[in-house]
């Protein structure tokens, strides 16, 4: 097992034999849609203006997805890929494929074709234009459920609100970056990875080209709605402070209503002194409303220091169990 430092390896610039583009795929359980990415891919690769690399990366899959992986490499030698040692969630397969790519565009990709591989030359295109960051961005989702959508929609969209920089809405991970900028996100120690906000937070050129999103080819979706929920806090927590603001404007309001309340009291005291207001239901519902702002405001809280405590413990990213086509780089166990 290898320990996967949180240091960059990228060789970038280092060699002229390295492929001018990487194409990075995080796998997971993929097995009935790795054939038709491969096919799909290749035809891709092959109309590119340069050579091309496929970098799977194996996120921990227990079912047939790494040994397809092995077989792909022995069969094409532009196929590389790494496997985890377990699963570590997307953001940090998409890392680790960023950290091993080589080329001097990168294009990341969703594994089950819901980002078309052909789009690829569309963002090559913008590349050569001379934009660092072309993202794809997604006009309509296809066959994904309601609420899913609604869920997505709304969270773009506050986050745009939130966020210190402009994260563009209805962008995934399905983009090309430039060696510079795959150099930069490198370099960032943060544990908790939010890509397309890192992505946008690095500035240089960037520009968007529209997409419709296809349906999954096959197989369950990955994300499930926890690992879902977990992107999007981690979104809004990695890129903004406001939500740590919310909690003092949440204490001054809760201030706000005991001060109007006390004025009510004194007020019916001196003038209403008949009126029976207190009792039993108005103490208990203060109590609940207070106990309720007070542990949303602690859970803020928590947020921020968790992920401060991730940061300082310092552990590696990810661990790597298997690579296969990685040989001439220097060896992992170095890092
Ligand atoms: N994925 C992964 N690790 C995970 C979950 C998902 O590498 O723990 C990969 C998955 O194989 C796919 C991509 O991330 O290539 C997107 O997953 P999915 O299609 O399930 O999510 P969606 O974004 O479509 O909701
Ligand atoms: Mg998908």
């Amino acid at each position: 097992m290898i320990g996967q430092s949180r240091s960059s390896q990228s060789g970038g610039s280092r060699c002229s034999d390295f492929p001018k583009y990487s194409i990075v795929v995080p796998v997971y359980n993929e097995e009935a849609n790795i054939p038709e990415l491969y096919r799909r891919v290749s035809r891709v690769m092959e109309s590119l203006d340069g050579d091309a690399e496929l970098i799977l990366i194996d996120d921990g899959s227990g079912d047939r997805t790494l040994s397809m992986l092995r077989d792909l490499h022995q069969q094409d030698p532009r196929v590389r890929y790494l496997s985890f040692a377990r699963n570590f969630g997307h953001q940090t397969a998409v890392t680790a494929g960023l950290h091993f790519a080589r080329g001097k565009a990168v294009v990341t990709m969703d594994a089950d074709l819901q980002d078309p591989p052909e789009l690829i030359l569309q963002l090559v295109e913008r590349w050569q234009e001379g934009y660092q960051v072309v993202y794809a961005q997604r006009t309509r989702r296809k066959q994904e459920g309601l609420l899913k959508r609604g869920l997505a929609y709304g969270f773009y969209r506050i986050l745009r609100k939130l966020a210190d920089v402009d994260i563009p809405t209805d962008t995934g991970d399905f983009c090309l970056m430039d060696r510079a900028v795959v150099n930069l996100l490198n370099r960032m120690p943060e544990r908790n990875r939010y890509i397309r906000g890192l992505r946008a937070w690095v500035g240089f050129r960037q520009t968007a080209v529209l997409f419709d999103r296809d349906p999954r080819f096959a197989g369950e979706v990955k994300y499930t709605f926890r690992k879902s929920l977990a992107l999007a806090i981690n979104g809004l927590v990695s890129f903004s402070i406001i939500p740590l603001r919310l909690s003092t404007y949440m204490g001054m309001a809760a201030a706000a209503i005991a001060l109007l309340m006390m004025g009510l009291v004194v007020y019916w005291r001196l003038f209403e002194p008949n009126s029976r207001l207190t009792g039993f239901a108005t103490i208990a519902i203060a109590v609940f409303f207070l106990g309720a702002v007070q542990l949303i405001c602690i859970g803020i809280l928590g947020e921020y220091i968790g992920r401060i405590y991730e940061d300082v413990r310092g552990r590696p990213l990810y661990t790597l169990a298997e690579a296969g086509g990685f040989e001439d780089l220097p060896h992992p166990q170095s890092f």
